[in-house]
């Protein structure tokens, strides 16, 4: 990730903020209050709470940096199919000749998906519409 360009490494938290383009006296406050927070010496102004022990003070580098954003992990909702992966109308009734599976289906998973479970939700049930769509098309599948 490094190599990549996508973490950034510092001996100092002065030459992570000045290779990130961040405050350098902004970055050290956040690095203090966190600091505090897992000493329990603060409360967190945002409400975390040190809850393991991997919440541990951060004092000697080296030190990383990485860019984080928001994104769409994973869709609870979507068509219905059946155990054949047909697609179901609103009558739930099999729309001849259409198959899915995947992050384009919903209700697999009940209402939470546990983790890591999406790809294999994929791969059962692609494998399962595929051969329910190559029979339906009179393509022996073995
Ligand atoms: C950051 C992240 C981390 C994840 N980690 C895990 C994990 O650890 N374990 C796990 O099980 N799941 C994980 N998931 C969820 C899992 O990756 C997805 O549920 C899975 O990849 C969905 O596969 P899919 O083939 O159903 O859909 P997609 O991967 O979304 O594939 C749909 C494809 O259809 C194409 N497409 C869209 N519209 C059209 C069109 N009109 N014509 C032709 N092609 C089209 C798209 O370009 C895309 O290639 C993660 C998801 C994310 C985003």
């Amino acid at each position: 990730m490094i190599a990549r360009g996508h973490v950034t490494a510092a001996d100092t938290l002065d030459e992570l903020a000045s290779s990130t383009g961040m405050d350098p006296s902004k970055l050290k406050a956040s690095i203090d209050t966190y600091n505090a927070v897992v000493s329990g010496a603060q409360t967190d102004p945002l409400g975390f709470t040190a809850n393991n022990t991997a919440d541990a003070q951060m004092t000697e580098g080296p030190w990383y940096a990485c860019k984080k954003v928001p994104t769409v992990h994973h869709t609870m909702g979507g068509l219905e199919i059946n155990v054949n992966s047909e697609v179901l109308n609103t009558n739930d009734q099999p729309i001849k000749g259409l198959y899915a599976c995947g992050e384009v289906t919903g209700g697999i998973h009940g209402s939470n998906r546990l983790g890591g479970n999406a790809i294999c939700d994929c791969m059962t049930f692609g494998r399962n519409a595929g051969t329910h769509a190559a029979q339906n098309a009179g393509v022996s599948v073995s």
